[in-house]
């Protein structure tokens, strides 16, 4: 699908064909006036349709036909919704090219089709031209309790309504509650590829929504990343590690989540996406407070950027009361950029001191410009740590426990990148 604009979701609606004359067009919601049709609409144009529901069928070659009450789409045997409603507005086009069978199968789907099948189109760029693009106000159907769409603008769409729970692996979702089943409506990213996988490009690493800890682990990423990936490995066991999102643990946002300092060292964003546009936060703006984020109603975080000018090294430490599967008690990240054997640029976090992770500005400025060498770990003063955290005590640790474990975590990072440095 096309990006979205200010006026709601640029629907792309695709134009198929038999006997080279007939085109079919099936979207819902906005008059038709607003639609701005491509180069290639030049012939007839015909409207009917069901707004403000998800229902829609086009018969190609002849006149649009609407689905009947109680009808089901032809592909997922869902529901169809107010069939037959008032306000009725879908198009159908005339184009005098050929263009293909796979929108022939969009008939009789469900929106929810239609539009995967449209993404899928737009991808064979040389079908671009047949499409229609329209500023449409599409609206879920009013009482699903799980949709899982398979495109960005399907989800914003869903988003828009608010009221709905964001899932990606689940794996704080699930233990969050005592049921049986999330309570609904759950908004299922998962099934969006474009959200999942590590890019680079445009001067950003751009790590999407679904993207998982494992595929951060498998991922091509430079040195700076290490932190990041190993805290991945420190997520859970492996099978948490195929489930979770590193997104999902940003916005769930836990005091102890162990994505977030590897991701402060690393001047990260939060990309949020809505029907109202796109925002991008650096991460310390992003988390507000213990579960608390910036996400508005209506948003979906799309991705975490990263830009590509975080260089150097990094290193992630993490105390816990055993080795594996367990929440930290403190956890520090570390990314020294050296330069001719000198600390160009240090960026340290610890989390699990504060009810967000923190940046240590003071640790920063004694580590910059300093040689790389033994006595590196010697500058990170307690005080200077202490200074930028807040520690609680609970179960896992008192408050002074964790300000002595933050320090020597610091330090230890420290040390373990000079080493690697020598070994190097
Ligand atoms: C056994 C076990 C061990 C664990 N160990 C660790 C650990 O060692 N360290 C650690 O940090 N965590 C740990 N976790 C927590 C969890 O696995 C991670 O936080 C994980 O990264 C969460 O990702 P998820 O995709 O499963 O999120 P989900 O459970 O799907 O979602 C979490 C929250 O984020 C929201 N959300 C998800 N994606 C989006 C989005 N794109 N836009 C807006 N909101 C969104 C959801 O609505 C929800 O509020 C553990 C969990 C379990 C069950």
């Amino acid at each position: 699908m096309r990006g979205t604009d200010a006026t709601g979701i640029g629907g792309l609606a695709c134009l198929s064909q038999r006997d080279h004359a007939a085109a079919a067009i099936c979207s819902i919601g906005g008059p038709l006036d607003q639609a701005i049709f491509g180069q290639a609409v030049d012939h007839d144009f015909r409207c009917c349709g069901i707004h403000g529901d998800l229902a829609a069928k086009v018969i190609l070659g002849e006149r649009p036909a609407l689905v009947q009450a109680g009808e089901r789409c032809e592909l997922c045997r869902c529901q169809l919704r107010n069939a037959g409603a008032e306000n009725r507005q879908m198009a159908l086009v005339r184009f005098p090219h050929q263009v293909s069978d796979l929108a022939v199968q969009a008939i009789g789907g469900c929106v929810h089709h239609l539009l995967t099948l449209v993404s899928m189109i737009d991808s064979i760029a040389r079908w671009r031209h047949y499409f229609i693009r329209i500023r449409t106000n599409l609206k879920a159907p009013a009482q699903v309790d799980y949709f899982r769409p398979n495109s960005l603008a399907e989800a914003l769409m869903f988003a828009e309504r608010g009221g709905m729970r964001i899932a990606a692996g689940c794996t704080d979702l699930f233990p969050a509650t005592q049921q049986q089943r999330l309570p609904g409506p759950i908004l299922d990213i998962t099934g969006i590829q474009t959200l999942r996988g590590v890019s680079h490009d445009a001067g950003n690493y751009t790590i999407g929504a679904a993207t998982t800890w494992t595929d951060i682990v498998r991922a091509n990423l430079p040195p700076a990343f290490d932190a990041l990936k190993q805290a991945a490995l420190e997520v859970g066991a492996v099978q948490i590690q195929n489930s979770g999102t590193v997104a999902g643990n940003l916005c769930n946002a836990s005091p102890a989540a162990d994505g977030v300092p590897p991701l402060l060292v690393l001047d990260a964003f939060v990309e949020l996406q809505s029907n109202r546009g796109v925002r991008s936060l650096p991460l310390g703006d992003f988390l507000t407070g213990v579960r608390q984020t910036a996400l508005q109603p209506g948003e979906i975080v799309t991705a975490v950027t990263v830009p590509e000018t975080a260089g150097g090294r990094s290193k992630f430490l993490k105390l816990g009361a055993r080795k594996h599967l367990v929440i930290s008690i403190v956890m520090a990240a570390v990314r020294l950029d050296v330069v001719d054997g000198r600390v160009r640029e240090a960026a340290v976090s610890v989390g699990s001191c504060s009810p967000v992770a923190a940046r240590l500005p003071a640790v920063e400025a004694a580590l910059a410009n300093a040689e790389m060498d033994d006595a590196l770990a010697g500058l990170v003063q307690d005080a200077d740590v202490s200074v930028a955290l807040t520690p609680i005590a609970d179960i896992r640790g008192d408050a002074d426990y964790r300000y002595d474990a933050a320090a020597e975590l610091v330090r230890r990072a420290v040390r373990d990148l000079v080493d690697e440095r020598v070994a190097a």
